[in-house]
C-alpha cells in the first residue's frame, strides 16, 4: 500500500523507521482501519527536556533528556530508562512503540513508553548521576505518575536510578509514592525476582523453544552479546541449567572458551575490570566474531540493530533469543527466516522485565507483597501462555514468528483504540 508521508517530524530516525516498517508490515496484513493505523504510526506525546547539573569540578553540563509515550488504549505508559551516549529521540519513540505491542502481547494492562538521557553513565560519578536522575525526574513531572506513566530500569540505569526517580518524585508529592517507578530495591516497595526477571524470561521462553526444537540444553552451546542486567543474568541461569556459554561479551569485547565460561567468576572480574577478555577464562573476541559464532543459541542483550543486513548470512545459532530490543533488523528478519533459524522475538522474550514490572507496580498499589515463588510461576505461566499463542497465530496465518507476535500485539491496541474511539 502506498502510504502519504507528510514532513517528517524529529523522531523519524533509523531505529525509528524500523519499527515503523515493522509495524506496516503488520497493517497490511491485519488490514487495520487506515485512521487507526496512522494514529499508531505516531507517539501520543514525546517530550525533549533539558537538564543543567554542576559537574563534580564545578562547571554546568546541559544533559538532553526524553519522555515518550507512545500508547496509552490499553492503560498507564509502562517503559524504561536509558541512559546511553548515542540515544536520541527517534530510537526512544521506536523503543516506546515495542513497549506497546510487548505490553499487549503478553496481556498486561498497560501501555507503551520510554525514556532516557544522551550521557554516558560510566565517566559520571554517582552524585553527577543522582544530580541529574533527579532534575531529569523534576524535568518529566508533569507526564509520570502511578495511574499516568511509570518509568523503569534500562541500559544504564539500575535500581539506585529507580530509587532516585521515586524519592524525588515523592518529595514533590509530599508522601512515598512507591508505584512510581519499578526495579526499585526491594526495600522501598521493589518486587522479589524483579532484578533477574528479564534474563529469567529469556530462559523460561528458550527452554520451551528448545523443547519443542528437540535441542538439550545440557551442553548447549550459548553465546550472549551484552553482559548487564539482561545478559548476565540469562548467562547466568543457562550454565546453572548445564549450557556451556561459549562466549559472552560486552561494550569493549568480549572472551569466548569452546569449553564453556564459568559465569560466576567472568561476573566477579567484570566487576572490578570491564575488559572482559583480559581475564584468564577465554580468548579476546570482538562482538562482530560472536554474533557470528557456531552455536546453539544466541543471545543478544544489548542494543538494537546488531544483527542486520550485513551479518544476517553468517549467523549460526539455531536459536535467535532476543534479550535486547530490536536487535534484528527487518532485513536480517527475512535472511534468518529463510535459513531456518527460530527466531524468539524481542516483544516475547525479553517481556519477563515489564512482566514483573506489572507484578510489582501492583504489590505497590496494594501495599501487599508477594512471595518470590509465586511471582516466578506467574511469570512462567504468562510467558508461556504468550508463546504459546504466538506459535498458533503464525500457523493460523503462516507468517514468522515477529509478525505473530506483532499481530497478536496490535491487533489487542487497535480493539481497544476502536471501541474507545476518537476523543472529542
Ligand atoms: P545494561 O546496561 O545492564 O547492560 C547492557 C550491556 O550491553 C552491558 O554489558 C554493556 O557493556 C553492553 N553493551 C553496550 N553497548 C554495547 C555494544 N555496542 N556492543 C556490545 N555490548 C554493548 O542493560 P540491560 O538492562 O541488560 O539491557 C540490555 C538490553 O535489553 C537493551 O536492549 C534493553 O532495552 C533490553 N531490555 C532490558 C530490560 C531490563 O529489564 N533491564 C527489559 C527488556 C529489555
Amino acid at each position: 500500500m502506498v502510504r502519504e508521508r507528510r514532513e517528517k517530524p524529529e523522531y523519524h530516525t533509523p531505529i525509528y523507521e524500523m519499527a515503523v516498517r515493522q509495524f506496516d508490515i503488520v497493517s497490511d496484513r491485519l488490514d487495520l482501519d487506515p485512521n487507526v493505523a496512522e494514529r499508531l504510526r505516531s507517539p501520543k506525546c514525546a517530550f525533549i527536556v533539558n537538564i543543567p547539573i554542576k559537574m563534580d569540578n564545578g562547571r554546568l553540563s546541559v544533559f538532553q533528556g526524553y519522555r515518550v509515550q507512545h500508547n496509552i488504549a490499553l492503560g498507564p505508559a509502562k517503559g524504561g530508562t536509558r541512559y546511553h551516549q548515542d540515544i536520541n529521540l527517534g530510537e526512544i519513540t521506536a523503543l516506546a512503540m515495542w513497549m506497546s505491542w510487548k505490553c499487549a502481547l503478553v496481556g498486561l494492562p498497560l501501555g507503551g513508553a520510554k525514556g532516557g538521557i544522551r550521557c554516558n553513565p560510566r565517566e559520571m560519578s554517582r552524585g553527577e548521576l543522582q544530580r541529574l536522575t533527579r532534575r531529569y525526574t523534576t524535568e518529566i513531572f508533569p507526564l509520570i505518575g502511578p495511574e499516568r506513566d511509570i518509568p523503569g530500569p534500562d541500559v544504564g540505569t539500575d535500581e539506585q536510578t529507580m530509587a532516585w526517580i521515586m524519592d524525588t518524585y515523592s518529595m514533590q508529592i509530599g508522601y512515598s509514592v512507591p508505584g512510581i517507578a519499578t526495579g526499585k530495591p526491594v526495600n522501598i516497595g521493589g518486587s522479589l525476582g524483579r532484578s533477574e526477571a528479564t534474563g529469567r524470561g529469556v530462559v523460561y521462553v528458550t527452554s520451551e523453544v528448545a523443547r519443542i526444537l528437540n535441542i538439550n540444553l545440557d551442553g548447549a552451546e550459548v553465546a550472549v552479546q551484552g553482559f548487564g542486567n539482561v545478559g548476565y543474568v540469562a548467562a547466568k541461569i543457562l550454565h546453572e541449567m548445564g549450557c556451556r556459554v561459549i562466549a559472552v561479551s560486552n561494550s569493549l569485547g568480549g572472551v569466548f572458551n569452546k569449553k564453556g565460561l564459568d559465569i560466576n567468576k567472568l561476573h566477579e572480574f567484570s566487576k572490578k575490570n570491564h575488559i572482559l577478555s583480559e581475564s584468564k577464562y577465554g580468548d579476546r573476541i570482538t562482538n562482530l566474531e560472536l554474533l557470528e559464532l557456531e552455536c546453539d543459541i544466541l543471545i543478544p542483550a544489548a542494543l538494537s540493530a546488531q544483527i542486520n543486513g550485513d551479518n544476517a548470512t553468517k549467523i549460526k545459532c539455531r536459536i535467535l533469543a532476543e534479550g535486547a530490543n530490536g536487535p534484528t533488523t527487518p532485513e536480517a528478519d527475512q535472511i534468518l527466516t529463510d535459513r531456518g533459524i527460530f527466531i524468539i522475538p524481542d516483544i516475547l522474550a525479553n517481556s519477563g522485565g515489564v512482566i514483573i514490572s506489572y507484578f510489582e507496580w501492583v504489590q505497590d498499589l496494594q501495599n501487599f507483597f508477594w512471595k518470590e515463588k509465586e511471582i516466578n510461576e506467574k511469570l512462567k505461566d504468562i510467558l508461556i501462555n504468550a508463546f504459546n499463542n504466538m506459535m498458533i497465530m503464525t500457523k493460523k496465518e503462516k507468517v514468522e514468528n515477529r509478525t505473530a507476535a506483532l499481530m497478536i500485539g496490535i491487533k489487542k491496541i487497535v480493539d481497544a483504540m476502536l471501541i474507545r474511539g476518537l476523543y472529542p
